[in-house]
């Protein structure tokens, strides 16, 4: 028989209503002839409310408890799910992370997951009961709760289908699918039926944040089927796999984008490969993550740094730099606000030249002045002014295509 993992994140389990409308996709599976391993997310925002709740008593609270505080709101939702199910009638057990052998490495807030015990959950599959587990938690070697990042239910859905041989794992949302780009930007954007699994990761890394970057990495390694759908309705959704046989005729499949980009500038700093890596060995240490880079050489002696940080982090940078401007021995510091990330996406990127230049034209035929760029085998990256965001999405859009059916030939 074969083995189905679903995974709803949310907002699909957000109301006790909402499990009605979970169980039925549940059942109808399950009624399909399909062993069943459902996978569930914390109810609505819960846990932000729970992040919240913590960040009153204390701006660092113990990782530790975090983890243990965190991890309950996926065991609200695993028992009301059982609960509903056992109701309409069907076998239906719950299981934390724990118990259901989900192994991690022994870091808190940001586990990886390092093995699964099947052989606690499938004397339940056998019996035939629909087994329903906590999503983003573990346990240590030594029984320590952990979770596994914001959005890791989607990392435990995919590892647990992995683990058990399934061949696919449905990943039930409240969009219907992976998009060209964010259909709330762009009216035009078109859910995609198909995109490879080094695409998606590009797409989740650069801020796409219908799937957990991790989760597409786990389903790459272990070659699974990945599939995106909505919880609300019976539409296709968007199949993750290896070979994408479509679009011989387009080089990007989609655009992702973040807001609250904000670049930093050293200037007159020495020309050394040492100087630089003091400046980044001093933001490492405070846990600032820096993302576009950029180095201009001015003579000899001298060369300006340019790097982006979140909006939220600039302070926190500018004090760091601030603090060591003796030991960094740079002449000044300057930063710009307000910046946005855009990318393009798609592995045809690579045996096909002058995307790139494509995309600059694009830009710079609407005014949109490109500040930063960096690009990898299959993206390329522009910072530009936030207020020209949507302006960029829409042009880059166009000039590739991306709203014309996977079908079309030029
Ligand atoms: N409940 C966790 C979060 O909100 C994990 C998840 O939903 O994937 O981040
Ligand atoms: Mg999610």
């Amino acid at each position: 028989m074969s083995l189905t993992v679903m995974k709803f994140g949310g907002t699909s389990v957000a109301s006790v209503e909402r499990l009605q409308k979970v169980a039925d996709k549940v059942i109808k599976k399950k009624e399909a002839g399909h062993q069943v391993i459902v996978v569930v997310s914390a109810m609505g925002k819960t846990t932000d409310a729970l992040v919240s709740m913590a960040s009153e008593i204390s701006s660092r609270p113990s990782k530790r408890e975090m983890d243990v505080l965190l991890s309950t709101g996926e065991q609200v939702t695993i028992a009301l799910l059982s609960m509903v199910l056992v109701e309409r009638g069907y076998d239906a057990v719950s299981f934390t992370g724990w118990q259901a052998g989900i192994k991690t490495e022994a870091v808190h807030e940001n586990a990886r997951i390092a093995s699964i015990d099947t052989s606690l959950i499938r004397p339940q599959l056998k019996k035939g009961s629909i087994v329903i587990v906590a999503g983003f938690q573990g346990v240590t070697e030594d029984s320590e709760i952990t979770t596994l990042g914001r959005g890791g239910s989607d990392t435990s859905a995919v590892a647990i289908a992995a683990a058990f041989g399934a061949r696919r794992c449905e990943i039930y949302t409240d969009v219907t699918g992976v998009f060209t780009t964010d259909p709330r930007y762009v009216n035009k954007a078109r859910k995609l039926q198909e995109i490879s699994y080094d695409e998606m990761l590009e797409l989740a890394y650069l801020g796409a944040g219908v799937l957990h970057p991790r989760a597409v990495e786990y389903a790459k390694n272990s070659h699974l089927e990945l599939v995106v759908c909505s919880s609300f309705s019976d539409e296709e959704g968007t199949v993750i796999k290896e070979e994408v046989s479509m679009e011989k005729t387009k080089s990007v499949r989609g655009l992702a984008f973040e807001k609250n980009v904000t670049k930093v500038t050293l200037l007159g700093l020495p020309n050394s490969v040492e100087a630089v890596s003091r400046v980044f060995d001093a933001i490492a240490a405070k846990h600032i993550n820096i993302d576009v880079i950029v180095q201009n050489v001015l003579d000899e002696a001298r060369t300006s740094l340019s790097f982006t940080v979140d909006h939220d982090v600039l302070n926190e940078t500018l004090d760091v730099l601030r603090e060591q401007e003796k030991e960094l021995e740079y002449h000044q510091m300057i930063f710009e606000s307000e910046l946005a990330k855009v990318s393009i996406v798609g592995s045809g990127m690579a045996s096909n030249p002058g995307v790139a230049a494509q995309m600059f034209h694009a830009l710079s035929a609407r005014d949109i002045k490109v500040k930063m760029i960096s690009t990898s085998e299959i993206k390329v990256s522009t910072i530009i002014d936030e207020s020209k965001l949507i302006e960029a999405l829409d042009t880059l859009h166009e000039t590739f295509h991306l709203a014309e059916e996977e079908s079309v030939s030029l």
